[in-house]
């Protein structure tokens, strides 16, 4: 989002990209309304998906009413830019509990949270809970966590889904750098979220450990997940048109280009 709205679709679109994932505004940028929806109608017409990530970790889940009712806000605000920019989807992080509570009063905190934040903005974008690396108190490593945290919502949010992040799994403990350890995470999610509740993917290699619970992106075929776990969820055919977004470094002018490359090698 740097170089603002306008310049992330035409990068997108240069790269050859069906899907798009932006944060919902650039830093110490409060887009205009002409910004916004001129962004909306030239994402409608190339027929781009478009993700919208929550740029806070909010403390949606805290146990302390300022610190939440401050992540309302700023939820409720990133749903409503997301609505005015024309997003198919919102995706989520689940956040922490507090020192003092449990994962069962942090689940419920969360979804309070969320269900007031999207009442708030009245939004009807589907939102996309993301798996994370877990580990301490933050919810949604396990893929049991984020069931609870989708359960939570449903009754109120019914089209909730989940995005499937690999380096988060990996790092949360799932070994998906095999085509057996892809595909049974994949099976995993389905049985414990259903099995049309994975709308998204985020595809990074890690730099992480296994189960070492440590967020660190890699670009493909430089971490430890490599390109035989990658290859099984591209060749699901299931998701042939599910948006796979890549948060791999932009730490070069070709370094979109080259993740690109790699994945789409695998998937001819
Ligand atoms: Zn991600």
């Amino acid at each position: 989002m740097r170089g603002g709205y306008a310049t992330a679709l035409n990068e997108a679109l240069a790269l050859g990209c069906k899907s798009l994932q932006i944060l919902p505004y650039a830093r110490h940028h409060a887009p205009s309304a002409e910004e916004l929806s001129s962004f909306s109608a030239a994402r409608s017409a190339a027929k781009l998906q478009l993700l919208v990530h929550s740029r806070f970790v909010p403390s949606l889940a805290s146990s302390d009413f300022v610190r939440r009712d401050r992540s309302i806000k700023h939820l409720a605000n990133e749903l409503i830019l997301t609505t005015a920019l024309g997003g198919d989807a919102f995706v989520i992080h689940g956040g922490a509990y507090s020192p003092d509570s449990s994962l069962d009063e942090g689940v419920k905190l969360f979804a309070r949270s969320v269900i007031m934040a999207v009442e708030q903005s009245s939004c009807r974008i589907p939102l996309l809970l993301e798996n994370v690396p877990g580990g301490g108190r933050r919810m949604g490593g396990s893929l049991e966590d984020l069931a609870r945290l989708q359960d939570a919502l449903k009754p109120s949010l019914p089209n909730i889904g989940v995005c499937l992040d690999t380096a988060h799994a990996y790092a949360a403990g799932y070994d998906c750098s095999s085509a057996e350890g892809a595909l049974k995470f994949l099976a995993r999610a389905h049985r414990l979220l259903g099995f049309d509740a994975v709308r998204a993917f985020h595809l990074n290699d890690s730099r992480a450990l296994l189960g070492s619970h440590r967020e660190h992106h890699e670009h493909w075929g430089k971490g430890r997940l490599g390109s035989e776990g990658l290859k099984a969820l591209l060749d699901r055919e299931e998701f042939a048109r599910t948006p796979g977004i890549l948060e791999t470094p932009k730490d070069g002018p070709d370094a979109d280009r080259l993740n690109l490359e790699f994945a789409r090698r695998l998937s001819v």
